[in-house]
């Protein structure tokens, strides 16, 4: 993870030109982050903004997990996000997500938006980094979207299941139904009248993000909250 950054770097010096065109998508690893000067010499944020299809090399490290057996979403179906995002230190981190091409633009501009806003999300990785387990990324506060998966304690396929839900600090904005939360680790997060700057509320940044896109909230759900939770229809 951290010889291909110092590569890139190299290379950015001799391409500057080129990055500069904000022709060429730059692919770090989730996680990486980048001071301001590497962000300017690497010709800005739009360089790291990208939608990709999902190619064998990204599908060897799907297969089996969050694209697990049985999968009914075409793999044709799903596209590979490059985004930057905020972490809660305030740098600029490089994320991977993987959707639904139904909702590649506008989580490709959500993600824009809430980093050009610096609105903190801690990580951004596939879930496939946690084995495809959804309870460990949750723990783990990690924000993901696609996961052929059922929605919590039912059989009924998860929107996430088409790469049509996205869970945002997932941690600090856990699923609530009743007593049971989840991940259960997120206990003290259920009381929502605490004050905490990363949760999402009605109103505020990342909500409007999403719900001035078409995308409805879990937190405004009656019988259960799931306050990390976006999701939209094709
Ligand atoms: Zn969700």
């Amino acid at each position: 993870m951290r010889a291909l950054p110092r590569i890139v770097m190299a290379c950015a010096v001799l391409l500057a030109p080129l990055f500069a065109s904000g022709q060429m998508l730059i692919r770090w690893p989730a996680g990486s982050v980048l001071s301001e000067p590497q962000l300017a010499m690497l010709g800005g944020a739009d360089n790291f903004f990208g939608i990709e299809k999902i190619d064998d090399e990204t599908f060897a490290r799907i297969d089996g997990v969050s694209y697990g057996r049985g999968c009914t979403t075409p793999r044709k179906d799903l596209r590979l996000l490059h985004i930057l995002h905020r972490n809660f230190a305030g740098q600029t981190q490089v994320g991977e997500i993987i959707c639904n091409k139904a909702a590649a633009d506008d989580l490709l501009a959500i993600f824009r938006e809430l980093y050009d806003a610096g609105y903190p999300i801690e990580k951004v990785y596939l879930v496939d980094e946690y084995g495809g387990d959804d309870n460990r990324s949750m723990s783990d506060n990690n924000t993901s979207c696609f996961n052929f998966r059922s929605k919590p304690g039912m059989t009924q396929l998860s929107q996430h299941a088409l790469g049509l839900a996205v869970d945002i600090n997932p941690l600090y904005n856990p699923y609530v139904k009743g007593s049971r939360v989840e991940p259960a680790s997120a206990a003290r997060y259920a009381d929502r009248s605490r004050s905490c700057k990363y949760y999402i509320r009605q109103g505020d940044i990342c909500h409007r993000a999403f719900t001035r896109r078409g995308w409805r909230w879990g937190g405004s759900w009656h019988s259960s909250q799931d306050y990390q939770h976006f999701e939209k229809n094709k």
